[in-house]
């Protein structure tokens, strides 16, 4: 689907736009036709991503943190700003709950104020530690509102509610996509998330650093299928609101991920095994089932090949 071909060209606002997942977004807009203005503050990014894209006569960057309001005129807003690593919204969480929920307020304000349709950058995480596996949108979660990992779910839930509010109360136009681990080329080298560490450790012969026994599982989504679920749900029918899980349904302990890591990288690595962080998940799937009906979409791109594309991209750096 080619949204500058079906709606025309359009001003579209990415928050977090210099991020891993956002740079891919601008890429994909602008090679679809549209005007893209990366918003971004830089506190989990570098302007290393987006740097091909400054001379684009389509392509804006402007520095700017989204706890402050923000005047510009867009058609569409997609609200990724936030840091997505544990490490990194661990690092000042209560900055972290300010980005998510002030974020929210003012981009939803901006959303109001311009008439734009805008997307929410959620996460699988406001499921918590989930009791019901795999997790479908219905479910309300289990999420410790005072861990060390509740500024990020808390803030992302409080987000949410503010999407709906704004919805219920003021009729905007907006969609929620509730992301599930994404990886791929991009990722920051010390993110800390699974995929690039075990890559990075894996490249430079270190030691694979398992967190618990390694039977917690995740479920691996290639950024390229994201990117497509994004602009899909940002592009579907009106009452198509979201919640939408987003995710590969692919599900892998996080032993079976070094292993497949070690192999694919061909490396001497061994594994040892460190403590388990203070509420880490044990589970984690995506039921898809709503994105396959709403958004005709699901993902393409199974591990086993993007985990090699990532692997080329971190071994070119
Ligand atoms: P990322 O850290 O690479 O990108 C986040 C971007 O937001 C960075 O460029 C950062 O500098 C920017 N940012 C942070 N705080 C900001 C602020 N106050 N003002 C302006 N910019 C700010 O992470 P990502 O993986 O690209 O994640 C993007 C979004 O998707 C996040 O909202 C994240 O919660 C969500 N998400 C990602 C995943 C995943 O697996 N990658 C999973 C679930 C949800
Ligand atoms: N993890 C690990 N070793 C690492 C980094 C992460 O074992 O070097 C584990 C982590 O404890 C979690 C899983 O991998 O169980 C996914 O972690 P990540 O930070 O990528 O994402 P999230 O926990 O937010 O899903």
């Amino acid at each position: 689907m080619n949204p500058a071909s079906s709606g025309g060209s359009r001003r579209v606002l990415i928050t977090g736009g210099a991020g891993f997942l956002g740079s891919h977004l601008c890429d994909r807009l602008l090679a679809d036709g549209h005007d893209v203005l990366c918003v971004d503050n830089f506190y989990t990014s570098t302007r290393r991503n987006i740097t091909h894209l400054l001379e684009h006569p389509n392509f804006e960057l402007m520095r700017h943190d989204v706890t402050f309001p923000l005047y510009v005129e867009v058609d569409r807003i997609y609200n990724l700003a936030c840091p997505a690593s544990p490490i990194h919204y661990q690092r000042d969480p209560v900055q972290t709950t300010k980005t998510s929920v002030h974020g929210a307020i003012n981009m939803l304000g901006l959303a109001k104020r311009t008439g734009a349709r805008i997307l929410q950058a959620s996460t699988s995480e406001i499921y918590g530690d989930p009791e019901l596996h795999p997790q479908p949108e219905s479910y309300w979660g289990n999420v410790n509102p005072i861990g060390i990992r509740s500024c990020y779910d808390e803030g992302k839930r409080c987000a949410e509610t503010l999407f709906f509010d704004y919805r219920r109360q003021h009729n905007l136009p907006i969609k929620v996509a509730r992301i599930f681990n994404t990886y791929g080329p991009r990722m920051l080298p010390n993110d800390g998330r699974v995929v690039s560490n075990f890559i990075v450790q894996a490249l430079e012969g270190r030691d694979i650093t398992i967190y618990g026994d390694g039977s917690q599982t995740r479920s691996f989504c290639f950024v390229d299928d994201l990117v497509e679920g994004l602009i899909r749900l940002m592009e579907s029918d009106e009452e198509v609101t979201g919640p939408v899980n987003l995710g590969n349904p692919g599900e892998f302990s996080i032993r079976k991920l070094a292993e497949k890591v070690v192999r694919l990288v061909d490396s001497g690595s061994t594994i040892v095994y460190e403590p388990l962080p203070q509420d880490d998940p044990t589970q984690r799937q995506p039921d898809i089932r709503h994105a396959r009906e709403a958004l005709g979409w699901e993902p393409k791109i199974p591990l086993d090949e993007g985990l090699p594309r990532t692997i080329d991209y971190f071994r070119d750096l």
